[in-house]
């Protein structure tokens, strides 16, 4: 299979795609980006890495990072966080207040906001400064050692992170958040600002398509892999969830900076960028590239 080819005429098709929707504006850093930008990498089990267009500019991980953190925490913790968050798909947009308080301060998954502050908490708690040990992390596994917090982009989330902080707080009144909520909200926005490029963010990934195997020895056992791409299938993409499963049909995890991660177990990761987001969240040009390459290679997990 010639993935390269592949590759560079979906980035010569995806021009199009790359105009529909809109850049984040909600965290005003995100809108300073040149949204007319587009890359994916493909880095495979067997070594190789793929890449074409902006596949080495550095963009806002944001979101993508719940990925990582759910698997440091899932690492030094097992099945103990599934006491403090549930593993459903919420159907509502990942910043949403609704359920939280019907369902008595149960996050309804890992990856919507409520959910990945729940996962920083208990990050926070077991590793003292989450951010390090996620950005070591991060290098150590992209091998690439210049990856870390946008600071200008951290700063703008901070001034307008209303709705995380909201978020946070009520997780304490149902005593789910057990460090200080200023401490768990710095540590988030920090997470979600980091600056990854899609080579960096597809290698990176590695271990969810080598059965929980890093770059340096095992990250999770196959069987927590396992669940975590299912939770990733299930909730990786909000309440636009069926519709990837339907077009793409990988476990995915995406970030209002425009990127897209998708395994393919067993075979490769990949990484798409594209900044203009649909109303889901999820980067419109992103989706429609995975959904061509998916298509093109028969990778599903279906
Ligand atoms: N930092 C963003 C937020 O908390 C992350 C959201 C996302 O990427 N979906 O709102």
């Amino acid at each position: 299979m010639n993935i390269q080819g592949l590759l560079d005429d979906i980035v010569t098709e995806n021009n199009a795609a790359l105009q529909e929707g809109a850049v984040a504006d909600y965290i005003p850093g995100l809108e300073t980006v040149d949204a007319d930008q587009f890359g994916i990498a493909v880095a495979m089990n067997s070594g190789e890495t793929y890449r074409a267009g902006h596949s080495s500019t550095n963009f806002s991980i944001q979101s993508i990072s719940k990925v990582f953190t759910l698997a440091l925490a899932m690492a030094l913790d097992g099945d103990e966080l599934w006491t403090r968050v549930s593993r459903e798909p919420s159907g509502t947009p990942f910043n949403s207040l609704v359920q939280l308080e019907q369902e008595h301060g149960i996050p309804r998954n890992p990856f919507i906001n409520s959910g990945a502050l729940v996962v920083t908490d208990r990050l926070l708690t077991l590793t003292a400064d989450s951010q390090e040990c996620l950005q070591t992390f991060l290098r150590q596994q992209s091998s690439n050692p210049l990856i870390q917090v946008d600071e200008m982009i951290a700063a703008s989330e901070k001034a307008t992170g209303h709705r995380n902080a909201s978020l946070a707080y009520f997780l304490t009144s149902y005593n789910n958040m057990v460090n200080p909520v200023p401490r768990v909200l710095n540590a988030y926005f920090r997470q979600c600002a980091i600056a990854m490029s899609c080579e960096d963010l597809a290698t990176a990934g590695g271990f969810l398509s080598r059965g929980g195997r890093g770059v340096d020895g095992s990250v999770l056992t196959a069987d927590q892999v396992r669940r975590l791409n299912a939770v990733m299938l299930t909730c990786g993409t909000y309440d636009a969830a069926g519709d990837f499963a339907y077009r793409v049909g990988l476990p995915c995890k995406s970030g209002v900076g425009g990127g897209i991660l998708a395994v393919v177990p067993g075979i490769c990761t990949i990484a798409v960028w594209g900044p203009r987001l649909s109303k889901s969240g999820n980067s419109s040009a992103g989706v429609t590239a995975l959904a061509k390459l998916t298509a093109r290679t028969g990778w599903s997990i279906f």
